[in-house]
């Protein structure tokens, strides 16, 4: 199972697809270390998301405490604090590290609302590098104004030896967002098209699976159902910071418990979960996010080994790409079945705006918006 703990809602980018920095928890409501300690260990991938998690003083305890119970540890950050993490790769250089980069130069630093960002993060995440990481890259969220810098930002990886998380935008109350839907869906999914036979040109496994990964997020752009189905639940959950479990970090009426109240084991398995389960086989949103897509291709008897479908899509279009032929995305994917959106809103660039946040705190009605994804 993977297990995403979102460390705080404080976050400082301003991005034009995430609400979380305007609303930022207060740091002493913040999932605390004691809290954390009760979560089990035995998980495949352990996350350690926000927010940006750079922002907790005491991450390198959460590090000390969260390293042993995973067979993978990872912290997502916007990479605008490098040198945070640097004493964190000198102790635990096999960390995965994912730096948020969503697009080339002012590109990114726009859709972000980052001033200087790329400038600041490109350099931290190649000295993190030096210092022995092992497993770091950067991640994208893609969407109309970077889904032509896919393929140049997957060969900046290649060459520098990182690797590239790829993410569409979605709604869920983890961003505090509901707006988020692309503007030319077709536009989008050609410039993953791209990346995906890029990534099947190279002599890497993970990069081919990858890029069934990737082929997922052209149905998902496209508003098409989902190609495996979920498994919130059952293979991934959230922590919010408020402590507060849920299936997903999508739909805040899939909350299963509280850590700070109740034991690991009470929370996963007692009643609520089961009709947590039947809710997320009977949910109808098409999200395809790393977390609820990686996890739905693993092979539930063999989680390091991938299901029969993905495998032979994989082997079948490596073999065409070695051999020179072109990807038949249409065998896979429906292009005349496109969602056709109605009230689309113009996601608008922080950069140079500035919005005084405002904190929300733990007594608080929270995620009050609907979040749909198609
Ligand atoms: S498909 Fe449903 S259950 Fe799965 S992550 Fe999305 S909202 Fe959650």
């Amino acid at each position: 199972m993977d297990l995403s703990i979102i460390s705080t809602y404080r976050c400082n980018s301003h991005c034009s697809m995430c609400n979380i920095w305007k609303s930022p928890t207060l740091p002493s409501e913040e999932i605390s270390l004691a809290v954390l300690e009760k979560i089990p260990g035995g998980f495949d991938n352990l996350n350690i998301t926000g927010g940006e998690p750079t922002l907790r003083e005491d991450l390198m305890d959460i590090v000390d405490i969260l390293h042993p119970k995973a067979r993978k540890l990872e912290i997502s950050t916007n990479g605008l604090n490098p040198q945070k993490l640097e004493p964190i790769i000198k102790k635990f250089p096999d960390i995965k590290i994912r730096f948020s980069l969503d697009g080339q130069g002012i590109t990114s630093d726009k859709i972000r609302g980052e001033r200087d960002g790329y400038n600041r993060k490109v350099p931290g995440l190649l000295r993190l590098k030096e210092l022995g990481g092992k497993d770091l890259g950067l991640a994208i969220t893609i969407q109309d104004d970077n889904a032509g810098d896919l393929v140049e930002l997957f060969q900046f990886c290649q060459k520098h030896h990182l690797e590239l998380a790829t993410s569409a935008l979605h709604n869920g109350f983890q961003f505090h967002k509901s707006d988020n839907i692309p503007y030319d869906r077709l536009k989008i999914a050609r410039n993953i098209e791209n990346l995906i036979t890029a990534q099947l040109q190279t002599w890497n496994i993970k990069n081919w699976f990858r890029a069934y990964l990737n082929l997922g997020l052209i149905a998902r752009v496209l508003g098409q159902d989902r190609l495996i189905p979920c498994t919130a639940a059952v293979d991934f959950l959230f922590i919010d910071p408020w402590s507060d479990v849920y299936a997903c970090n999508v739909r805040p009426d899939l909350r299963i418990g509280n850590l700070i109240d109740q034991t690991w084991e009470e929370i996963t398995t007692g009643e609520l979960m089961k009709e947590i389960h039947q809710k997320v086989s009977d949910c109808t949103q098409n999200c395809w996010m790393v977390g609820s897509a990686r996890t739905a291709m693993r092979n539930p008897h063999f989680t390091r080994l991938p299901k029969l479908s993905p495998l032979f899509w994989v082997l079948l279009n490596r073999f065409k790409v070695g051999i020179g032929l072109p990807i038949q995305f249409e065998k896979t994917i429906d292009y005349t079945h496109i969602y056709k959106d109605f009230n689309i809103v113009r996601r608008e660039s922080y950069l140079n705006t500035r919005i005084k946040p405002v904190i929300e705190y733990k007594d608080q009605p929270h995620y009050q918006d609907k979040y749909e994804n198609r």
